[in-house]
């Protein structure tokens, strides 16, 4: 029998607050019964238009390209001809393979997987998450917390990329309006949608987007809560919820940048 470790506690307390604190504005799951219409921001408005049929589209642009100056310099998006499938099979692969961690007090087990029926290889998909997870600007600045990435099923918690309507089935009751992520049942998991085309305003680049939303929705599973802007023209912390809007922030994907 395995001892329970303070980290395991820390994720299963992290679940259960992740599950009212993902990318989806609150007031909605306050009043989850309530007859009247919720004034809340809609998560469409701030996004590149979701094709709603049929159920796979290209985009037709790159949204977090070329359009400010700020990313004059930035790379394509590359995966810009990879098209978004809304609805794919609810099934998924774990990719194959993992690392070993670095030394830490507490060492974060995880998978990676995606959706069956999406284009995006697993392998490729955990290699971006993994690069990401194991970057020094990411969560184990700290030294506090390492990564380890596993195949297996015993594992801490699981970054999952699912296309937009099967989000919304691992996310509920969470609204996430096959539009954003969110961080639920020990799942980061990440809409294929935003993973492609990330969102207009965040002007330093797709792969600068995918930073962001990988850190931001582990962060849940890390127990991290929302943090507001601090003011105009400084970094965002990671905890901010970027895909909406940046409320005079700059981007940013990493929490080292901010300390968080
Ligand atoms: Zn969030």
């Amino acid at each position: 029998m395995d001892a329970i470790s303070p980290l395991r506690v820390v994720l299963v307390l992290a679940v259960a607050v992740a599950l009212i604190s993902c990318e989806v504005p609150r007031p909605r799951y306050a009043q989850p019964s309530s007859s009247a219409p919720v004034a809340e921001p809609s998560p469409a408005s701030a996004l590149p238009p979701a094709p709603a049929s049929p159920s796979v589209s290209s985009p037709a642009s790159s949204p977090s390209a070329s359009s400010s100056p700020a990313s004059s310099s930035a790379p394509p998006p590359p995966s810009a001809a990879v098209p978004v499938v809304r609805r794919a099979t609810g099934a998924f692969t774990a990719a194959p393979g993992g690392q070993e961690a670095p030394s830490a007090p507490h060492v974060v087990r995880y998978v990676v997987e995606v959706e069956q029926g999406l284009p995006e290889a697993p392998e490729a998909f955990a290699a971006d998450v993994q690069r990401i997870l194991s970057d020094p600007r990411s969560w184990s600045h700290t030294g506090d917390v390492a990564f380890q990435r596993v195949a297996g099923t015993d594992a801490d918690l699981r970054v999952t990329l699912a296309s937009p309507e099967t989000v919304d089935a691992l996310c509920a009751p969470l609204n996430t309006a096959g539009e954003v992520s969110c961080f639920a049942n020990g799942r980061a998991v990440i809409n294929q949608a935003r993973w492609e085309l990330g969102v207009p305003h965040f002007s330093t680049g797709l792969t600068a987007y995918r930073e962001y939303l990988v850190n931001h929705e582990v962060g849940h599973g890390l127990g991290h809560q929302h943090t507001p802007c601090p003011g105009p023209g400084l970094p965002a912390p990671v905890m901010l919820q970027q895909t909406y809007g940046l409320d005079g922030c700059l981007p940013n994907g990493w929490p080292a940048t901010t300390g968080g």
